[in-house]
This record gives C-alpha cells, structure tokens and sequence, in this order.
C-alpha cells in the first residue's frame, strides 16, 4: 500500500522534476499537430512512443485506417504504452489526445515554439491538452524511478481527432477492446479542467442544418420570387424570441463549468445564404432572390433533456412558420450528436482523484462537468466502462485561446495528484 511516507519521497521526486514537464511540453507544442486536417500525428505519435519505450513501457502505434481522415498523407496514428506492475491487478488508463486546434489570430507568441516564461509555458496546445499528457507521463515516470511496486499495470495513451470528434482515436480504439475490462478498468483523462477539480462529465451535443427554401427571381423583381433568407431571418427571429428565453431556464442537476454553461445553449454556428460568398476582386454579385439559405446550429443539452425533445422544440418553430407563411419551406439535417456523460460522484477513479487532490492541496476537490464534450462518451458509450473522468492541469477558458498557457506549478500538482490516484486505484483490490 502507499502510505504517507512513500507518498512524500514521490512527490519530492515530482517536485525535482518541474523544468523537465515544463520541457516536455514544450517539445510537444513544438510537434504541430493541428486538426483538421491532422499534420504531424505521425512524429507526435513516435515521440511519445521512444519516450516510453525507453522507460519500459511497451508501445504499440494503431492506425486506424479507413477512420474518416485517415490518408497516407494525414495518417490517423494512434500510441498506446503499458507497464505491468507485480501481479495481477486493475490497469489504470491516462488518454490524453494530442491534436490541438488551429492557432487562429491574435497572438503575442509564436504558437508552435514552446516558449517557457515566467513560470509558463505558451503555445498551442499548452493547456488543451499537451501540458495535462506531459503531467501524467512525468507522474507515471515518478512512480517508476522510486521504484514503487504495483500490481495490475498502467497504460499511457496519446490520441488523435479530440477536436473532431475522437472517431478515428479514441472512438476507434474503444471499439477494439482498448478501453474496456479486462484490459483496462480506470480512466482519467487530463483534459484542461482545474488542478483542484474532477470533471464527471460533459452535457450532450445535438448539430444539425437548417436549410430554408425559396425561389429564384430577378433581384429587382422580389416580389416575383422567395427568398430564403428572409425565411431564415424568421426562423432566427423566433429563435431568439421564443427558445433562448426557454434554454436560459433550463438548470441543470450536473455540476457544468462555467456557470453559464449551466444551462441549455444554443449557437449559431454559421449562416450562409444567396450566391457563394465572394473574393474582394470578383465584381458584383448577380441580382438575385436567394433560393437556399443554410445554418448550422450547436445546440449543447443536459442531462435532464432527451435528444428527441432538443430536435422537436426546433421542429415545432419550423412548423410554427410554415403555418403562419405559405410560402415557408425548409429541410432539417442531423449532422451529428452525443448524449450527456456523467460519472457518479461515488465512483472509483473519483474517490481516488478526490483523495490525492486532497493531500496535494489541503482542499476538498471540487466536481465538475464540461460545457463541451471531450472523449469520455466513447470511452462510456463505446467501451461501456464507467470509471472515468477527466482530470488535468489548467485553465479550462484559455482552451483554443490565442496565447494559450499552462503553469508549470499547476502541471507539478497534477502530476502528484495523478501519481497518488494512480497508486490508490492500483493497490485498491489489493488492499
Ligand atoms: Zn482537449
């Protein structure tokens, strides 16, 4: 069992080692691993790998070819590491994804250069989520190098696709075994969300299209025709009048961060209608009634709201419309939805995240869920496994962010309260 004293030589051991995480993530931000189109895998991946091999650790590369994204160009390279410990026991899993979102405008440092300053480390990538799989490898590295001994084993992950669903990572590795009993019965992902707190969960996800349909006609004529963006002007009038009073109602029973987001939202996500939008030489546009005008919207629902309701509240402003207009037209297109994931405070991986972020930080853990959703659906969904939650260093808001950062203090409390989780999950059945 670890006791108090071993604990104590490891989190020296961890606390030794504050330039080397920050070091490590830096090396990371330093792989561009943007998505789409998902550059870079391939090295990031082997990276990871060498690292862990070279501690150890036996390493397998999985592709998941044919996944949605997968080329010889962009391939979808998955790495998963595992260590066995002394006899039999549970394996406690840490996934972290390694892709990261495109940089975007609006930054004061180079995104993709590791830059460490004044106790951080910025770029890319540094908090979502390359400073949280930094903190688990040097925690895991820790646990080794004491020469702490465990049974059962640990497995490292780094993934591909979190940012575009996690189909081709951990989606596709679910389906294969790899986030199930027997082979694995813990979980923590150190997704960005506070070192003091354990994220449950996340709400669901339901996108869809809204396309409105006109007719064509003269533009000086618009009389002649329908045009679809008035249509949609409609639609976003009553949804704005009608559903986001509605929404704003809605709370919910799971412990979402930031408070807002404690709620059902909806956003537009993007809104086109008419001719193609065009470049600044091409002329004027042709006078023309717009037929097609298309929204694509980001509904995020709760726990205590089905899918089908989510959709149907659309539906019915559709159908309201097209009553109250004859010439009101328009088709509704899923594109794709997740189902609210919560992780019961009694749990497991909980309890022993709830533990270690006490002894590291003096403070009860605070329990949280996610506004967005990140890749415990799959691994809940797809493995049917349970027990997992995400837990890592930094600031959930400065996720996609320009001049996104990490701490390196937040990332060496982390790693101790990771190691100590780690070990209490792995001597619980022993104990
Ligand atoms: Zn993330």
């Amino acid at each position: 069992m670890a006791d108090g004293t071993q604990n104590h030589l490891l989190f020296q051991r961890i606390d030794e080692r504050s330039d080397e995480v920050a070091d490590l993530t830096a090396a990371l931000i330093r792989i561009p691993t943007i998505n789409p189109p998902g550059d870079a895998y391939e090295p990031c991946a082997r990276f990871l790998g060498e690292r862990l091999a070279a501690r150890g650790f036996t390493v397998e590369y999985l592709r998941a070819e044919g996944a949605a994204g997968d080329s010889d160009r962009y391939p979808r390279l998955n790495m998963v590491a595992r260590i066995e410990g002394e006899g039999a026991g549970p394996c406690v899993h840490f996934n972290s994804h390694i892709d990261v979102v495109a940089p975007g405008a609006g930054w004061t440092v180079d995104p993709f250069a590791g830059a460490v300053r004044d106790g951080r480390v910025y770029g890319r990538g540094a908090c979502d989520m390359k400073g949280g799989l930094a903190a688990s490898i040097i925690a895991v590295e820790a646990i080794l190098d004491q020469g702490i001994r465990f049974p059962g084993a640990i497995e490292i992950s780094g993934t591909v696709d979190e940012e575009s669903g996690g189909y081709a990572g951990v989606a596709w590795l679910a389906e294969r075994g790899h986030f199930s009993p027997p082979r694995v019965d813990h979980v923590i992902i150190p997704e960005p969300l506070y070192k003091d707190a354990v994220c449950l969960g996340h709400r669901g996800v339901w996108w869809s299209e809204v396309e409105v349909r006109g007719r064509i006609a003269h533009g000086s004529m618009p009389f002649l025709g329908v045009s679809a963006i008035r249509g949609m002007g409609a639609f976003m009038a009553k949804v704005e009048d009608e559903l986001y009073p509605r929404l704003a109602q809605r709370r919910t029973r799971m412990p979402v961060i930031p408070d807002q987001a404690r709620q059902s939202t909806l956003n537009f996500n993007s809104l086109h209608g008419g001719l193609p939008e065009q470049g600044d030489d091409d002329g004027f546009p042709s006078a023309l009634v717009a037929d097609r005008c298309r929204l694509v919207l980001d509904r995020r629902y709760l726990l205590e709201e089905s899918e089908d309701e989510v959709k149907q509240e659309v539906v019915d402003i559709l159908d309201a419309l097209k009553d109250e207009q004859p010439d009101f037209d328009y088709a509704l297109r899923d594109l794709w939805s997740v189902s609210p994931t919560l992780t019961e405070p009694d749990a497991p991986v909980v309890r022993a995240l709830d533990r270690a972020i006490e002894a590291v930080l003096g403070a009860p853990a605070r329990h949280v869920a996610s506004p967005g959703t990140y890749d415990q659906k799959h691994v809940a969904r797809i493995g049917h496994l349970h027990d997992c939650v995400a837990y890592g260093p930094g600031i959930l808001e400065l996720a996609h962010q320009p001049d996104e950062y990490i701490d390196i203090d937040d990332m060496v409390a982390s790693a101790k309260i990771m190691a100590a989780a780690a070990l209490g999950l792995l001597h619980r059945s022993a104990s």
